[in-house]
């Protein structure tokens, strides 16, 4: 699997091979950004990068670890779900393994946001706006 990341959008091209990649990059500019240069905005992803978590403070699209407390920046989709997934198995080995929603559900809570029944994550608005709010305390 090939993979080329727009940084204007944010969006994650993929294809089997190389030339379909290229394809559907130029597909891509012709229909999204006109006129803009090849290079300027892409670069190969070969495989899906797992990022590591540092300390730090949780920024709205960002990641934080209930159990570390060390978050992630936003990432590129598949690379926040294979580095969330690298990191809960870290945290929680074993039975102690909790799903992303319910990591996000105990970050949620201690942000103050209100209770939601165990395993069920929050909304993303409400998420995203508990996040602001404590950043902006
Ligand atoms: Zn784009
Ligand atoms: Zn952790």
């Amino acid at each position: 699997m090939n993979v080329l990341f727009c940084h204007l959008c944010k969006v994650m091209l993929r294809a089997a091979t190389l030339n379909k990649l290229g394809l559907k990059r130029n597909n891509h500019i012709n229909r999204t950004h006109k006129g803009v240069s090849h290079d300027q905005f892409y670069t190969v992803r070969p495989r899906v990068s797992i990022v590591q978590s540092a300390p730090g403070r949780l920024m709205v699209g960002g990641w934080k670890c209930s159990m570390c407390l060390q978050v992630f920046p936003p990432l590129p989709h598949s690379s926040r779900l294979a580095s969330i997934d690298a990191h809960l198995d870290n945290c929680f080995p074993g039975k102690q393994r909790i799903s992303n929603a319910e990591n996000c559900r105990r970050v949620f809570m201690t942000m103050g946001g209100c209770k939601i029944p165990r395993g069920q994550a929050p909304a993303p608005k409400a998420f995203s706006t508990a996040v602001q709010t404590a950043n902006n305390q």
